[in-house]
């Protein structure tokens, strides 16, 4: 899922500041996952930034407003019309479901009220990793399973680097595992750690992200 984070309440109480109604659209997939951007956290920051705001003596009315969907142009449709109904919206979804709301209203500001960061994997109550940084050439094929774009702190098609720590933990973060030991301890176990010897060869990052903006055309989805 795309993990975010919620953006410092002081970025979100100056913009509000600016409006007197502001709608604060929450989102019900990955944001409502990782506990920014749910029903609950649209509720919340709704009642915080009011009280803020008003104790500013800058009252501002929030309309909270939940979207199935933030980033799918028929649930932004569901909400025009109290879309329509304020000034400016803080959206709490990734930055995909922000422009979205931003192309179909394009004359009124739309602020993000979350930090989009990551690819994630939920590993326990509270605790996410990355699992894929969308690099456009996946290479799992060849890792045994295990990304070392996203999960190497260096990023190496070729690893260890040489510095993991003793107890295999990552020696620029040593709270998170060295991928790379991991990569050579699983094709240790399947019996084809020959595999890794073989020198990979710079990746074709043309179709990442890092290649500019994407365009994708699948010509049977087409209507
Ligand atoms: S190799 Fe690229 S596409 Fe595959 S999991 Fe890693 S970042 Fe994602
Ligand atoms: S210790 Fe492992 S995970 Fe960390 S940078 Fe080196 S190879 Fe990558």
């Amino acid at each position: 899922m795309i993990f975010a984070e919620r953006k410092p309440v002081e970025e979100l109480i100056e913009f509000a500041g600016r409006y007197k109604r502001v709608a604060v659209a929450g989102c019900a997939t990955c944001v409502a996952e990782c506990a920014v951007g749910g029903e609950e956290e649209v509720r919340a920051l709704v009642a915080l930034l009011g009280m803020a705001l008003r104790r500013k003596g800058t009252p501002v009315t929030f309309v909270p407003v939940m979207l199935e969907r933030q980033c799918e142009r028929e649930f932004i449709e569901g909400a025009v019309e109290t879309l329509e109904g304020v000034e400016a919206v803080i959206s709490l979804a990734c930055g995909i479901g922000a422009q979205a709301l931003a192309e179909r209203f394009d004359m009124k500001p739309v602020f993000p009220g979350v930090n989009t960061s990551a690819l994630v994997i939920r590993e326990d109550d509270g605790l996410w990793e990355s699992r894929c940084a969308a690099c456009g050439d996946c290479v799992l094929g060849e890792t045994f399973g295990l990304c070392p774009i996203a999960r190497c702190a260096k990023g190496l098609l070729n690893g260890p680097c040489g510095g993991t720590r003793e107890n295999g933990k990552c020696e620029v973060n040593e709270e998170m595992d060295c991928i790379w030991t991991k990569i050579v301890e699983r094709a240790e176990a399947r019996g084809e750690l020959d595999a890794l010897t073989e020198v990979a060869l710079p990746r074709d990052w043309s179709n990442s992200r890092h290649g500019g903006q994407k365009r994708v055309v699948r010509e049977e989805l087409q209507r």
